[in-house]
């Protein structure tokens, strides 16, 4: 059971850093962040991205840190492509966060949880070849 909460931990902190919002500590851009989250939340279904994890090619494993780096940077890539897909305009104190480019965003998406779904599955993988002691 440990080995069970073992994996889900390490596979919670790499699926983490496949969003670009959260590969990078530095200069969290808050409104951009929630926005890309919420609006990723309302299109799994139409978007099909479950379906994309599903069928994403197993990426192997010989290092979980390295694995975590790898796809922080693979998403980090991505993140000014997203930033200059949403737009925030600031009235006085006010903003508002719209969609500028729904096709980038979709196509980023779908790129990311490809990648971040593929390391899952060699994750598990490593887990399952290299069991705690
Ligand atoms: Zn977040």
């Amino acid at each position: 059971m440990k080995a069970y909460q073992e994996l889900g931990r390490a596979a919670h902190y790499l699926m983490d850093v496949g969003n670009p919002y959260h590969s990078n500590l530095a200069n969290p851009d808050k409104i951009k962040h929630d926005f890309y989250e919420e609006y990723v939340e309302n299109h799994v279904g139409d978007w099909h991205l479950d379906l994309e994890a599903y069928q994403a090619p197993k990426i192997s494993i010989s290092n979980p840190k390295d694995a975590v780096k790898s796809l922080a940077k693979f998403s980090h890539d991505f993140r000014d492509e997203l930033d200059s897909a949403i737009e925030v305009e600031w009235v006085g104190p006010y903003y508002f966060v719209s969609v500028k480019d729904e096709k980038t965003i979709k196509q980023v998406t779908l790129k990311l949880v490809r990648k971040t779904a593929g390391y899952t599955k060699g994750l598990i993988e490593y887990f399952n070849n290299n069991p705690s002691p």
